[in-house]
């Protein structure tokens, strides 16, 4: 019936699942679970770039 009405999927980043775009709050992941881990990963470090931390970051200068 309905069944060519035009449906735009996007594609879960954390999971590759397919979701249907309209009426997901959670978009571009398809829940609000995904949402939550991909920034966990990022919270977790995944995803930082690497860098070379300061050598010696001096403490002393408390008053
Ligand atoms: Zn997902």
């Amino acid at each position: 019936m309905a069944e060519n009405e035009k449906k735009v999927m996007v594609k879960c980043p954390t999971c590759s699942k397919e979701k249907p775009w309209k009426d997901n709050p959670f978009r571009p992941f398809c829940s609000e679970r995904c949402r939550l881990l991909d920034l966990g990963n990022w919270a977790d470090g995944s995803y930082t770039i690497e860098s070379s931390s300061p050598p010696d970051f001096d403490d002393d200068n408390n008053p």
